[in-house]
């Protein structure tokens, strides 16, 4: 048996049946980790010592039948998130030395259910990007060819899935940031809906849009995810108080009614978007007939403002990103420019280093669209575009239970391809933003390859709290595509 194939659910089986013990599995995955992310480029931190005594940990739990959901199962960690005692850099020189002292809810509730922490991964700095270039630390590689971006800005995570180091991660979505890398790497991404998962602890992009999700090798496993780390947290006030119902009932569901009864949408705007690779086209178009076998009604469904949405959201994501970055000033977090004349020549010292290109951008947008004299041209009429975009999703809903488009309109791209080329680069995120934008969930699964052999994925947007629909849906549509290659050789 090769440890580094095992997923959640079946590292759980064998730790269960003491067939495999969580320190050979974490020993098993560490070495690999140091065998070959050299060539990726997936993790910024991999803590070995930590990881191992958290696994010793858990073999003794199992020894003591003292048994969670993911007792022993090693997960990698976007670094956005916070770990107490273990550095969290966001990708950036501006955190270079940061040690939280407090761990993320989520990372609380993943050890409470046992799990191992095997380390922290390489993203966009401070999530923003669509390909995990943008990262002061290093950039990461498509595992499935490593000439390719992974997607971005989770791609450390995605990358980390796709070439086996753990058995499954965790990234943020702030406008696609888990779909994207997971489509491209071949991987499952789900962004739940906005407030089901707290953000507690999550270093805040934009705190509207961003949501943490699993990034798992199938879609029983992000079931498994999404019910440790779902729920309200009073340290959360954007935490909702919905009910988390079981999120592997999804799994039966299909398994005793397949997909009959339910309705898929497909947007006629999204049709017509400008320049979608025709590999990604076919590959939807399969996907979309795989659906109608398995029972599902395909209807054409109609989100009138898709052409804004690009727009809009490079409006309030910057917007409410230079606000929260303003806190990183040199005094309370991480990298200080020691050599400064005064106290504002050191904030201007600190962020001018600290701070890479793409989130200075970033900061200088924002910043303008929400100065006194732009703030209703800018911000005042994106949130409205925002409040539209949500009617149209309303809208689109009565008539059908989820909606199906691509992930992103082309494969992964070239390294370096698009870096210097912003507004291509954003535009890649056509059809991930309206989730976050709207708040609902979305998900991103396997379905295909490209001519040059790199993964796509096919995204289900669902109702808000609905992630049910999209992991019934996307589970079928798993098993009966049964994708031949399903990893990359490393
Ligand atoms: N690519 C988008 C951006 O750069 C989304 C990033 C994300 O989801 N974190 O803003």
């Amino acid at each position: 048996m090769e440890y580094h194939e095992l997923t959640v659910e079946s590292a759980q089986k064998l730790l269960c049946e003491h067939k495999v013990s969580s320190v050979e599995l974490t020993t098993a995955l560490l070495d690999r980790i140091e065998k070959y992310d050299e060539k990726i480029g997936s993790f910024i931190t991999v803590d070995k010592k930590r990881a191992l005594e958290q696994a010793k940990k858990a073999d003794q739990d199992i020894a003591d039948n003292n048994i969670f959901s993911l007792t022993g199962i090693p997960i990698a960690l976007k670094d956005l998130l916070c770990t107490k005692g273990i550095k969290t850099t966001c990708g950036s020189k501006i955190l270079d030395n940061f040690i939280p002292e407090y761990d993320a809810t989520i990372v609380k509730k993943l050890k409470d259910n046992g799990a191992v922490i095997i380390g922290k991964t390489n993203l966009d700095e401070f999530a923003m990007g669509s390909s995990t270039e943008n990262s002061a630390y290093k950039i990461t590689a498509n595992p499935w060819n490593q000439e390719y971006v992974p997607g971005g800005s989770s791609g450390g995570s995605a990358a980390a899935v796709a070439a086996r180091f753990c058995c499954a991660a965790l990234g943020t979505d702030t406008g696609g940031s888990i779909r994207q890398p997971a489509s491209h790497c071949g991987v499952v991404g789900l962004k739940p809906t906005y407030g089901r998962v707290s953000r507690y602890g999550l270093v805040s992009y934009a705190s509207s849009l961003d949501q943490i999700g699993p990034i798992t090798k199938n879609v029983k496993d992000a079931a498994i995810l999404l019910n440790v780390i779902s729920g309200n947290d009073k340290n959360d006030s954007t935490s909702s108080r919905v009910d988390v119902p079981d999120f592997n009932l999804a799994i039966d569901l299909f398994e005793k009614k397949s997909l009959k009864g339910m309705t898929a949408g497909i947007p006629k705007e999204y049709l017509s978007v400008d320049g979608i690779d025709p590999d990604v086209k076919k590959v939807f178009h399969d996907a979309g007939k795989i659906l109608e076998d398995l029972g599902v009604e395909i209807k054409e469904i109609s989100l009138p403002h898709t052409e804004y949405v690009v727009a809009a959201y490079y409006i309030i994501a910057p917007s409410e990103a230079s606000s929260n970055l303003a806190r990183f000033d040199g005094v309370k977090y991480g990298f200080r420019e020691k050599r400064a004349d005064d106290l504002i020549d050191m904030y201007k010292q600190t962020k001018s280093k600290g701070f890479g290109m793409e989130v200075k951008r970033r900061i200088m947008i924002g910043t303008y669209a929400l100065s006194a004299g732009y703030y209703d041209a800018y911000y005042g009429r994106a949130s409205k575009v925002r409040t539209l975009i949500m009617e149209d999703f309303s809208k689109a809903f009565g008539a059908c239970d989820f909606i199906l488009s691509p992930v992103a309109p082309a494969p992964a791209f070239k390294i370096g391809e698009n870096i210097d080329d912003p507004l291509t680069m954003y535009l890649t995120d056509i059809f991930t933003l309206s989730a976050n934008m709207a708040g609902i969930p979305g998900i991103s699964v396997p379905a295909g390859y490209s001519s040059k052999g790199l993964p796509i994925g096919i995204q289900m947007m669902g109702k808000k709290f609905d992630e049910m629909s999209l992991l019934r849906a996307g589970h079928g549509f798993e098993k009966t595509i049964q994708l031949d290659k399903r990893f990359p050789k490393i």
